[in-house]
């Protein structure tokens, strides 16, 4: 089960070798200059970048974080002068952003021990900034940390990972984030189950989603998308990729949702619906898998799953979606048929 930390200290459900490891370079004095940390979206990332940033500058001499000094404090409200969080999903990491963290970074740390960057979503830098940020890790300033957050590191430039030390976050088993919620966060036991299940071993989005509702209402919209989509031809295929594509900060969580839904099918195609991660759509899955034949729901995720990397690597966002929706069959209501279909 996750460990407790003190009131005050960044809490961080799971991920406990990352902490580990990251605590200990903290005691001997084992820093490395530039983290980067990969996984899907909302899975702790930025959580564990600033547990690292509290457990530098905690003014404990014993315990640190300890989540109670003025340090962990600051930076648990996001107000710590040595501690940078760059995080606007919407728009791109641009040169100017790289320099002005390239100015405060020459500086010493203001009040506490270092300075902490933490770069979210690396992926979204442009070439110019992504080359602008490799001089940093090339010649990295003394009392200077700088974390990276991507989803999948095949996104960033393979000079900037080969000067990171790389953790690669993975999912937390479903049963530690159903915990988690009813021990953190109280919640009731049927709805903790829900919104782990649906989180896939995201922490961070079932912490969310209990929090927001219009998190949950979201995903119904995408899977009604998708289910519109399905049934619609080419050219209502086309305008719903534009209008899809119009919050791309939105993109990823739509492409995990889809990849949970098509692998979903998969599960109630193969007898496995036991298992399924959309547990509130479980007769809506396996009525659906009736219409598709496994070829058709397997290339279907292959199809997501290609979307998805190819915003990570900063395509065109319409263009992928198109691409996407115009790939998926059209719906089979005839059950008989989906067996003939070519996948
Ligand atoms: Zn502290």
């Amino acid at each position: 089960m996750a460990p407790k930390y003190a009131q005050g200290a960044q809490s961080v459900v799971g991920h406990r070798w990352a902490i580990e490891l990251l605590e200990r370079g903290c005691a001997e004095g084992h820093l490395s200059h530039a983290y980067l940390f990969v996984g899907p979206p909302r899975i702790g990332k930025t959580t564990v970048a600033l547990y690292l940033a509290q457990t530098l500058n905690c003014l404990d001499p014993q315990v640190r974080p300890c989540g109670r000094c003025r340090s962990c404090q600051k930076v648990q409200r996001g107000v710590h002068p040595d501690v940078r969080v760059l995080d606007e999903p919407a728009s791109s990491i641009r040169i100017e952003h790289i320099r002005e963290l390239q100015r405060e970074m020459a500086l010493s740390p203001f009040e506490g021990r270092w300075r902490v960057s933490v770069l979210c979503d690396f992926q979204r830098a442009t070439p110019e900034a992504a080359n602008c940020l490799l001089k940093t890790l090339e010649e990295p300033p003394p009392k200077a940390v700088m974390v990276l957050t991507a989803v999948e590191a095949q996104a960033l430039l393979p000079t900037i990972i080969s000067r990171c030390q790389v953790f690669q976050l993975r999912p937390l088993p479903v049963e530690e984030v159903r915990q988690a919620l009813q021990s953190d966060l109280k919640l009731e036991s049927p709805r903790a189950e829900l919104l782990a299940r649906l989180s896939e071993g995201r922490v961070g989005w079932a912490i969310a989603a209990s929090a927001d509702e219009t998190l949950l209402r979201d995903r119904e919209k995408y899977l009604v998308a998708l289910e519109q989509a399905l049934q619609q031809g080419r050219v209502a295929r086309i305008h719903m990729a534009q209008r899809l594509a119009r919050n791309p900060e939105m993109l990823p969580d739509v492409f995990n949702l889809w990849q949970s839904w098509w692998r979903d099918l998969l599960l109630a195609k193969s007898g496995n619906a036991n298992v399924l991660t959309n547990v509130d759509r479980e007769a809506t899955a396996l009525n659906e898998a009736q219409h598709y034949t496994l070829g058709q729901i397997v290339s279907c995720l292959k199809s997501v799953q290609e979307a998805a990397q190819q915003v990570e690597q900063n395509v065109n966002p319409i263009l992928a979606m198109e691409i996407l929706l115009l790939k998926l069959p059209r719906a089979q209501f005839d059950a008989t048929q989906a067996h003939e279909v070519a996948p």
